[in-house]
């Protein structure tokens, strides 16, 4: 989950919890409140989306746009691929079960393939 501290807050006063909150608030946000926040000196919510959620690639490619219709296009992209970057990739090699992260597969061999 997001901590508190890592909550995006806006010019206006909303606060963004989530890449997708952002997303969706682009519909309904100003071009003037998103160029409050991306502009030729500073992207903000590319630095958010790289140190709170370290979608670095995605942040990246955020900073090449400064256009709010093409930027929200990058993050509902980048919403996606990031969904289908969840798939569970770590495979336990002993029983084939998988795990989405490295410590519950560590945790799970531990637990299931524990020697002795
Ligand atoms: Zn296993």
């Amino acid at each position: 989950m997001v901590k508190h501290e890592n909550y995006f807050f806006l010019e206006n006063g909303d606060v963004l919890k989530t890449v997708k909150a952002l997303a969706f608030n682009l519909d309904t946000m100003s071009d003037q409140l998103f160029s409050a926040h991306v502009n030729p000196s500073k992207d903000d919510f590319a630095n958010w989306i790289e140190h709170v959620f370290e979608g670095k690639e995605l942040a990246d490619r955020l900073r090449q746009v400064k256009d709010k219709r093409d930027y929200q296009i990058l993050l509902l992209k980048g919403l996606l691929k990031s969904k289908t970057k969840k798939v569970k990739k770590y495979k336990c090699d002993k029983c084939g079960k998988h795990y989405d992260s490295k410590v519950g597969l560590s945790v799970h061999k531990t637990i299931a393939h524990k020697k002795g």
